[in-house]
């Protein structure tokens, strides 16, 4: 489907809402029938049909249409965060005594989700290395259920082959679900590739204002009603419509905004890659990345997420220097809106409590945004004297 159609009419029924261009927030908990074969018929599908909005809405209805054709998937499930999205794309294909298998350095609440809480229910797993095929063939065990993919992660942007993956598991039973936030659907699609589930963080890319936490799980209609029906209905992780029709507002400009980022953040990265004290650059993107081929095997287009390690001899230089970036790069978690962010590891030193992280503190990762390039690379050209000696 067209991408330009799908953005700006798909689902949009506007003879049903007096020809309004842009579709009502259908602000209500629940929905009325006028029979009860209505009724019983509208309760027998909830996932097709409004009863209840914990379940099914108007407006989150016209958000799962868009978002599944943009992942090439039959169905979509929207969530209150991306956590939930993850979470329950995980816990519906599992059960006691399964085995769950991992990329090695998913988002640190996936990480935490896999070993602190699916563990208390009996759930095994193992992190692995699954850029390397043999070692995840390996690590495969008759009660391996799930292998758990990040392609690339939001921090140090190791790949998998996707394809390679899906079909690895697919000779075992075991079922794919891939966190796709990175790229975003503009810029690639795991379920073309054969993966079963593709999640987002639609707090990211998706929504793209810094304005709304949500999450989606995109699959085959069979797997979203299964997912419907018992996890999604019990655990109540349903996005509310206000902040459905934000996120509707946001799916408008997505491919704008990510190519501009895209655009954007080469520039910055190819300018930050020649600078003598850069030690190195991780952008799935720059021909530098361990996994370039791959990334251009199996992505169109990178947006604005790298990590940089610079040549720093002290925790104190880093510090001014990323002080010394902002405004430009605000202080802040997250990625994917208009405005350039900044995460520096050394924010995780010294914090008393904690062990430092197994990453050096000369080591920051960067969103970059809307603004102007130079706007951004002037920014790191007057930041960079901290760094001298
Ligand atoms: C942010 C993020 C999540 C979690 O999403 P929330 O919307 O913050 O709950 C999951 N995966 C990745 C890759 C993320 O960047």
């Amino acid at each position: 489907m067209d991408t330009s159609y799908l953005l700006t009419h798909l689902g949009e029924e506007r003879e049903d809402y007096f020809n309004a261009v842009i579709p009502p927030i259908v602000q209500s908990s629940n929905f009325s029938y006028d029979s009860l074969a209505d009724f019983r018929s509208a309760i027998l599908n909830e996932l097709d049909n409004f009863v209840y909005t914990r379940g099914n809405n108007p407006t989150v209805a016209i958000l799962r249409q868009k978002l599944a054709a943009l992942e090439q998937a039959e169905d979509a499930l929207v969530f209150g965060s991306g956590s939930a999205a993850c979470a329950v794309a995980i816990i519906s294909q599992l059960q006691a005594g399964d085995h769950l298998l991992s990329v090695q350095s998913p988002y640190s609440w996936t990480f935490k989700l896999i070993s602190k809480f699916l563990s208390r229910f009996g759930i095994s797993y193992d992190f692995i290395d699954a850029s390397d095929l043999q070692q995840i063939e390996a690590a495969i065990r008759p009660n391996t259920k799930v292998l758990f993919l990040e392609s690339p992660n939001s921090l140090t942007f190791e790949l998998q082959d996707l394809a390679a993956c899906a079909a690895l598991a697919k000779k075992h039973g075991i079922r794919t679900i891939c966190d796709n936030s990175y790229a975003s659907p503009i810029y690639q699609n795991p379920i073309a590739l054969g993966i079963d589930l593709v999640i987002h963080s639609a707090t990211k890319y998706l929504n793209g204002h810094s304005d709304v936490v949500a999450g989606v799980v995109c699959g085959s209609k069979a797997l979203i009603q299964k997912m419907f029906e018992l996890d999604y209905m019990a655990l109540g992780p349903a996005i509310s419509p206000n902040d459905a029709w934000l996120l509707l507002r946001g799916l408008r400009t997505l491919p704008l905004r990510i190519q501009k980022a895209n655009e954007h953040a080469k520039k910055v990265v190819d300018y930050l890659a020649q600078h003598p004290k850069v030690d190195y650059v991780l952008y799935p993107g720059h021909p530098s990345h361990p996994q370039y081929e791959l990334a251009q095997k199996q992505m169109s287009g990178f947006g604005g997420l790298f990590s940089v390690n610079f040549k720093a001899k002290r925790i104190e230089q880093m510090e001014r220097f990323s002080e010394a970036l902002m405004p430009t790069f605000l202080l802040a978690v997250s990625w994917g809106g208009f405005e350039s962010l900044q995460v520096p590891t050394a924010c995780f030193y010294n914090l008393g409590t904690a062990p430092p992280p197994p990453l050096p503190f000369s080591f920051v990762r960067y969103y970059v945004g809307l603004e102007d390039p130079d706007y951004i690379i002037d920014a790191f050209e007057k930041a960079f004297v901290h760094l001298e000696d």
